[in-house]
């Protein structure tokens, strides 16, 4: 059995949609299809998520939201119409946003994911209908109904464990199933959405519950390139690489796969295939437990923005028991979550996301290192960007980390720090955001 999700771009028109029910006919294993909301169809186009974010922030307002609605049902009703499917659909998806904002709660959070989730969850009544219309005996089934059961983090909820054996009785049903992604419910029963992008972690907790043989992951990519094809022209295509290197990718930077969607499938050891909606017949990239791998070969070079380190020095901080801990800890106490910590006799820096670093933060944080840890030495830096060179084979290898700091060092780029993890799967530089384009090339030219 292989579930298989489809994302955004791949349900996004009429066309779209008649690809996708072509891919599922192909193959009779493909069972369990997890859609997302309707994509863009063209680089300006706006996805359906953001209409409804839109939307959901206009009645949180007070403002007049008609247009905003009607932008969200003029998508469901572009595709109802091109394909033939009965307008009772599209009157429906309108009542049920309707009712969604009527019965609105007075947590805005919640709210927020109630509005966001009727994008999947529209969508996977329409592609049941769709699935119909061609013959296929294909059928929409509820999150809830399910049993997928969410922690209450609005708009980053996590699953609950219980959720797995629920799950296992969807691999007894007939028809195909069309499972709308990204959201689930509380013990409480109010709908919790995945963070953004979290179609694809809803599809892994159904392999992993479904013990598929295969969880595809269809999108519109060939596969997975080595570097961001953004930042550099004509990257090498990943034919295989592991959980842990596709973690690594995905979590700096690589959108092409949710970096959470990876833990389901690793403790089910359920292998993921990338693959192109546009072109099915592509072997796309196959993320494996292990792989053979050569000595010395990088997989792949991941960058993101948007980071901030905290530095700071005191001399003979080596000799204080608990400085890390506590510096730490005043970062923890501002509900801030820290990415790196690379450290040195007498300095540390800590690397955390600039985005929930608000300056109030900052200034509440300064004060209290200033006070409780009595630095020589204290500073903060925005703008950084992390640099990933990952690859399971750099484990004994020698020579990369020269070979890449040559590179940087080459292109003029001044490496802000650097930090390589215990299991020696990457190595990561914090270069200045400005200088990041020339990094990845640099490193680039030097490790492929
Ligand atoms: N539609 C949601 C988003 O745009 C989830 C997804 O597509 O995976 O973030």
């Amino acid at each position: 059995m292989k579930v298989v999700k489809f994302g955004g771009s791949s349900l996004a028109d009429a066309g779209q949609i008649r690809k996708i029910i072509d891919i599922v006919k192909a193959d009779s294993d493909r069972r369990l299809i997890v859609v997302s909301a309707p994509g863009k169809r063209d680089p300006d186009d706006t996805k359906v998520t953001d209409l409804l974010i839109t939307l959901g922030e206009t009645v949180l307002a007070q403002r007049s939201f008609d247009q905003e609605l009607a932008a969200v049902v003029t998508r469901y009703a572009d595709i109802q119409q091109a394909l033939k499917l009965t307008p009772t659909v599209v009157a429906e998806i309108e009542e049920d946003l309707r009712s969604r904002i009527r019965n609105r709660s007075s947590h805005d959070a919640q709210f927020m994911d109630t509005i966001k989730a009727a994008g999947e969850d529209s969508h996977a009544k329409v592609v049941a209908l769709a699935f119909a219309a061609q013959g296929i005996s294909a059928r929409y089934v509820n999150p809830k109904a399910a049993g997928l059961l969410l922690s209450d983090d609005f708009g980053n909820a996590q699953v609950l464990p219980e959720s797995f054996e629920r799950l296992a009785c969807l691999r007894e049903m007939e028809e195909i199933v069309i499972f709308p992604g990204f959201f689930g419910y509380t013990l409480q029963g109010d709908i919790a959405t995945f963070p953004r992008g979290g179609s694809d972690i809803t599809g892994a907790i159904l392999a992993a519950a479904v013990k598929a043989d295969v969880y595809e992951n269809f999108t519109d990519v060939d596969s997975v390139y080595a570097m961001d094809p953004r930042l550099v022209d004509d990257p090498p295509s990943i034919d295989i690489l592991t959980y842990r290197e596709m973690r690594e990718l995905a979590y700096a930077g690589f959108g092409v796969f949710h970096d959470e969607a990876i833990v389901p499938v690793i403790h089910a050891n359920v292998p993921i295939c990338i693959k192109n909606t546009n072109r099915p017949e592509a072997p796309g990239t196959l993320i494996v437990p292990q792989r053979r791998y050569e000595h010395g070969e990088v997989t792949g070079i991941a960058s993101a923005g948007g980071f901030s380190a905290i530095s700071l020095s005191k001399y003979m901080m080596n000799r204080e028991v608990g400085f890390g801990r506590r510096l730490l800890q005043i970062v923890e106490e501002e509900d801030l979550s820290f990415e790196h910590a690379p450290s040195g006799i007498d300095n540390m820096s800590v690397i955390i996301k600039s985005e929930p670093f608000t300056d109030e933060k900052e200034r509440r944080v300064l004060a209290r290192i200033q006070e409780e840890l009595e630095p020589d030495e204290l500073s903060v830096e925005h703008g950084l960007s992390l640099i990933m060179i990952v690859g399971e084979g750099m484990r004994y290898a020698v020579g990369i980390a020269a070979k890449a700091c040559e590179a940087l060092s080459q292109a003029g780029v001044n490496i802000e720090l650097i930090n390589q993890g215990s299991s020696e799967t990457s190595i990561m530089f914090g270069v200045k955001e400005v200088d990041r384009k020339k990094a990845v090339q640099a490193l680039g030219r030097a490790l492929f």
